[in-house]
């Protein structure tokens, strides 16, 4: 019996509403890795209103990616305080040109890649229906017309944030998956829900991840 001590640096990639999150969130549980997701930790600068806080907040807002040179020197200084741990990255790199300088200071060993079909995408932003003013207005204000809930959970889920989002996702985050493509690193999990996808990616992780 061997005990694997392996440290294993891992990335998690996936659409808005691809349910990247939960997903996340039960590997990160599951397998007790360190989560380091770049929206969190930005969002954590905004609350303490930082001054890389008040650098990005309008971005973060307008559903627009924070620049480049911004982003690489925060994740990369965020990833050196981890460097002996197993991690999962998350959020980060969303541009061919940060998926290339965080492969210069520390390559990873595994890509996970969400594909959800882009329907089901649709279907879930925001509670499924996308309003907007004077077009598609909701019955009741702020509430979704069918199951009632609020429309706004953040900021950046307002439709147009959501919409641009995705846009942002098709021009230059897809990209990054063909850069990983070609490392010969990346994983591929399909499905229409998280606990279709769930299982593929525990029978993936597990044999890395836990001792047996
Ligand atoms: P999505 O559903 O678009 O993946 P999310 O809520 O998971 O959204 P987060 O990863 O939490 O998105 O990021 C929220 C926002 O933070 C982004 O819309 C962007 O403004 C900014 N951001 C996070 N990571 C990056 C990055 N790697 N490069 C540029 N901007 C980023």
């Amino acid at each position: 019996m061997t005990v694997k001590s392996k440290i294993l640096k891992a990335l998690i990639l996936g659409a808005p509403a691809s349910g990247k999150g939960t997903i996340s969130s039960r590997i990160v549980k599951k397998y007790n890795v360190e989560h380091v997701s770049s929206g969190d930790k930005l969002r954590d600068h905004i609350e303490k209103q930082t001054n890389l806080g008040k650098e990005v907040k309008q971005y973060l807002n307008e559903g627009k990616l924070v620049p480049d040179d911004v982003m690489i020197k925060f994740m990369i200084a965020e990833l050196n305080k981890v460097q002996n741990k197993t991690w999962l990255l998350d959020g980060f790199p969303r541009t061919v040109n940060q998926a290339e300088a965080l492969w210069r200071v520390q390559p990873v060993d595994v890509v996970l890649n969400l594909v959800v079909p882009f329907e089901v995408i649709i279907d879930r932003i925001p509670s499924g229906r996308v309003y907007n003013i004077g077009f598609n207005t909701p019955k009741v204000e702020g509430k979704d017309d069918v199951t009632g809930e609020d429309l706004v959970q953040r900021p950046d889920d307002k439709p147009e944030a959501v919409k641009k989002r995705l846009e942002i996702y098709d021009s230059v985050t897809r990209p990054v998956i063909e850069f990983y493509k070609k490392k010969g690193i990346l994983q591929q999990f399909e499905g229409k829900t998280s606990d279709e996808i769930w299982p593929k990616v525990t029978a993936y992780l597990d044999p890395i991840l836990l001792n047996k």
